[in-house]
């Protein structure tokens, strides 16, 4: 990695970081997730970011993959355990980051826990280091709060405009998890945890998209092919949320959502799930970016 593509994570990070604590600020039961999310997606942009990905998020149960879509009413429920997860990217690199907010003090504990996990797994990243010992510490602390991980979300290696740039990192013992961090590669470290079953499943409800098929596309009508234009155009391999594109086919929503379902079915587009926890349990969720370099790990989304 060179100086300057360093950078661009650092500023990309900085940007991440104060964004999100910005959110923390804002975020209140009763609030609509509508606002909250285009309150963080406008500080990216004021801070000189682009959102890497539509802001998620994810209430109670839900680990992860809720955006607002157009017009969405759904509001913070009181009590809530509330993820804002926040991608920003300067020039295709990304800083990936998330926290949990508790309004209901009986998971405090759990929201705790995770936060810890992260702290702990933080502390024991260095090049060599294998990518199972950080699913063994978070695996660890959540254990001693009584806590499970939730095994099927992972951590992950991030590329230019990539945010699963190919490399997973488990946030549970795993034994077979046998790579390790290596110098000049950008990483996102997210422990989950739970008290439920520590698995989560796919729910019917999509609101997040990506560019899935690069290459040409044949056989799809002109609105199909504006709409992917502009995918492309705007987002590359990003995703993104039908938010962004209400433009394309001047606020015709209707047209707008069954051209991306068309796309969609026909795997022009991939289709993020809302990810619920399987056994209902409670989730919370804390993440940070590093790059790893050969003499100092740098956790670019916290500020100094
Ligand atoms: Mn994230
Ligand atoms: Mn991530």
């Amino acid at each position: 990695m060179d100086e300057e593509e360093l950078s661009y994570y650092i500023r990309a990070g900085e940007i991440a970081a104060r964004v999100r604590d910005y959110a923390k600020q804002v975020v209140k039961p009763g609030m609509s997730i509508l606002e909250l999310a285009e309150l963080v997606e406008k500080k990216i942009i004021e801070l000189g970011g682009k959102p890497a990905f539509p802001c998620n998020i994810s209430i109670n149960h839900e680990a992860a993959h809720r955006t607002p879509v157009i017009g969405d009413k759904l509001v913070l429920p009181d009590g809530a355990v509330v993820k804002i997860d926040i991608g920003v990217h300067v020039e295709g690199y990304i800083a990936d980051t998330a926290i949990t907010v508790s309004f209901n003090p009986r998971f405090e504990d759990l929201v705790y826990a995770v936060h810890e996990a992260l702290e702990k797994a933080l502390e024991i990243v260095a090049p060599g280091v294998k990518f199972g010992q950080v699913g063994k510490v978070v695996e660890e602390v959540l254990k001693s709060h009584g806590y499970k991980p939730i095994r099927n979300l992972s951590g992950h290696s991030l590329g230019r405009y990539m945010i699963h740039a190919g490399e997973s990192i488990p946030n549970y013992h795993d034994v077979l998890s046998l790579r390790r961090f290596k110098p000049g590669q950008a990483y996102a470290i997210e422990p989950f945890g739970t008290n439920g079953k520590g698995l989560v499943k796919e729910s019917k409800h999509v609101t997040i998209f990506a560019l899935w098929k690069t290459g040409k596309v044949k056989g799809i009508t002109s609105n199909e092919r504006k709409l992917l234009d502009a995918i492309k155009h705007r987002f590359k391999t990003l995703p993104f949320t039908e938010r962004w594109l209400v433009d394309v086919f001047n606020g015709d929503v209707g047209l707008l959502r069954t051209s991306i379902e068309k796309l969609w079915k026909r795997r022009i587009l991939l289709g993020y799930p809302i990810l619920v926890e399987a056994g209902n349990g409670m989730v919370a969720q804390f993440e940070h970016t590093i790059v790893v370099l050969d003499k100092e790990v740098i956790v670019t989304t916290k500020l100094k």
